[in-house]
């Protein structure tokens, strides 16, 4: 199988260019990002105080997280309910990040992503993929861009579904998760050593894409 990581900060533009990458590929997505999402979820339905770990691992065995496939796009599953859209909601992305720096969630969530990445030729997004879960990837990519671009295009994709959001709030949120992520003890946001860094800032996501594609048909003929 050939298996692609992109690790990135939030807002890199990760989802989309991979999600468009991997339907031109014929690979399938594997958004590691709405797993922990769907955790957060879980736990605000429940007002569990997501920096509250007791509680947080004591909910793990209660849930059923899964992923289909329909018509190539990725839904997220928590015990049976499609909970794509509450998983995009603002309040989901610090209680993802917040649950995220568990590590007994890391582990939760491991066999999932091998098993994903096992049977299927797959672009893998996240923030640990080619340092800890696919360390073996045939390509691995580090994308990123700076904060206030990853706040102005996360922006943007609310305001688009019809979210009202503030700016400077998400700015100030994206800058608090990437401290999160990148200083956490497991698996913080590092580039792998042998990823290629892709800054995204000036590119468009046609020109993101492009590069990545044709990143991996390289990669993909090299393994042939
Ligand atoms: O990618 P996305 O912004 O949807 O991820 C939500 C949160 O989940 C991130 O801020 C990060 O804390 C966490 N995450 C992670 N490891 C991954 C994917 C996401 O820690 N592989």
């Amino acid at each position: 199988m050939i298996n692609i990581a992109i690790d990135g900060p939030s807002g890199a533009g990760k989802s989309s260019a991979a999600r468009l990458a991997a339907a031109k590929l014929g690979y399938v997505y594997v958004d590691t990002g709405a797993m922990y999402r769907a955790i957060g979820v879980a736990a605000l339905r429940r007002e569990i105080d997501t920096l509250d770990k007791d509680r947080v691992l004591a909910m793990l065995p209660e849930l059923d997280i899964s992923l289909t496939f329909i018509d190539g796009e990725q839904h997220v599953m928590l015990n049976g309910e499609d909970v794509s859209k509450a998983i995009r909601l603002p309040e989901a992305s610090m209680a993802a990040s917040n649950v995220s720096a568990m590590p007994e969630v890391r582990a939760y969530l491991l066999d999932l992503q091998h098993k994903l990445a096992a049977e299927n030729n797959c672009l893998m997004d996240g923030r640990d993929i080619g340092t800890v879960i696919l360390p073996n990837a045939q390509l691995k990519i580090f994308l990123t861009a700076s904060a206030e671009i990853r706040a102005k295009r996360r922006y943007d994709e609310l305001i688009a579904r019809g979210t009202p959001v503030d700016y400077d709030q998400l700015l100030q949120e994206i800058i608090q998760r990437d401290y999160n992520d990148s200083h956490r003890e497991t698996a913080p946001l590092k580039p792998a050593e042998d990823a290629v860094l892709l800054d995204s800032s000036d590119l468009t996501l046609e020109e993101m894409v492009d590069r990545i594609v044709g990143m991996a048909q390289a990669a993909a003929a090299k393994e042939a």
